[in-house]
């Protein structure tokens, strides 16, 4: 395991210079949107976890974040909010398309993050999709085609870029692989190289994982553009 380059603390000294970060213990603290406020606020997330101080300032301000942090720390809120956030900011609407896309490594994490992001996202008129597989492939072709933001599994998430002429990705802001260490160690990490190349390589990218070894940082070169580290350790 390789300890990350960089603790918060020096990437911040690093760019004080020419950037600003918001530092934010309560969500009412961070430069988002009322919506998602009053979202985060009716579903009683008040206070930032660790990681979402350190990760969403970064992430809100258009920085690719390296993010470590064991499970059960909050990573989905740090990448769901900046989703929501840049999309809104972007004026985007239904006619845009594919905004945003998270990977996920399991059918289970993808659902799980769906029903957060129903929670959190309730007050934006944004369509959002899961892209897992179990259903009928061309219902789900069907349905993909008018989503902004979608929530896949890797090897169901190529296979409709291979086989559907109508999954257009050519307008993607931000890309999300969650769990990476995990999605690696399934043994996608070629479905993932596929996937990459059909992205447009001008966007933002969030990457999350437990672990970082070797693998974990060998995606993290390919994905993402001069990324801010971060990682959360906690003593138990
Ligand atoms: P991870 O992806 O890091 O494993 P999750 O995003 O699934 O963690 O969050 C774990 C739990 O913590 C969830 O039940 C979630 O609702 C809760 N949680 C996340 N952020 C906050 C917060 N800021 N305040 C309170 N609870 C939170
Ligand atoms: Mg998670």
């Amino acid at each position: 395991i390789i300890p990350p380059r960089l603790t918060l603390k020096s990437t911040l000294t690093q760019n004080s210079q020419n950037t600003q970060v918001y530092y934010a213990t309560q969500f009412n603290q961070l430069p988002i949107s009322r919506r998602t406020l009053f979202a985060l606020t009716d579903n009683s997330y008040q206070y930032l976890t660790a990681i979402q101080k350190k990760a969403l300032p970064l992430a809100l301000r258009g920085n690719d974040v390296l993010g470590a942090a064991r499970t059960g720390s909050g990573k989905t809120l740090t990448f769901l909010i900046p989703i929501l956030e840049l999309l809104w900011r972007l004026e985007w609407t239904h006619w845009d398309g594919l905004g945003a896309l998270i990977i996920s490594p399991t059918r289970e994490l993808a659902m799980q993050i769906f029903q957060v992001l129903r929670k959190v996202g309730k007050n934006h008129s944004l369509s959002a999709g899961l892209v897992i597989g179990g259903t009928d492939f061309e219902e789900e072709r069907e349905r993909i085609g008018r989503m902004n933001i979608l929530i896949a599994t890797p090897g169901r998430l190529l296979q409709h870029m291979d086989q559907s002429t109508d999954f257009d990705c050519s307008r993607l802001q931000i890309l999300v692989l969650d769990e990476a260490d995990q999605i690696l160690d399934m043994g996608f990490e070629r479905t993932i190289d596929a996937i990459l190349r059909n992205l447009p390589k001008q966007r933002q990218t969030l990457l999350f994982s437990a672990t970082q070894t070797r693998s974990v940082q060998a995606l993290a070169r390919l994905s993402l553009k001069e990324p801010e580290y971060v990682a959360v350790y906690e003593r138990n």
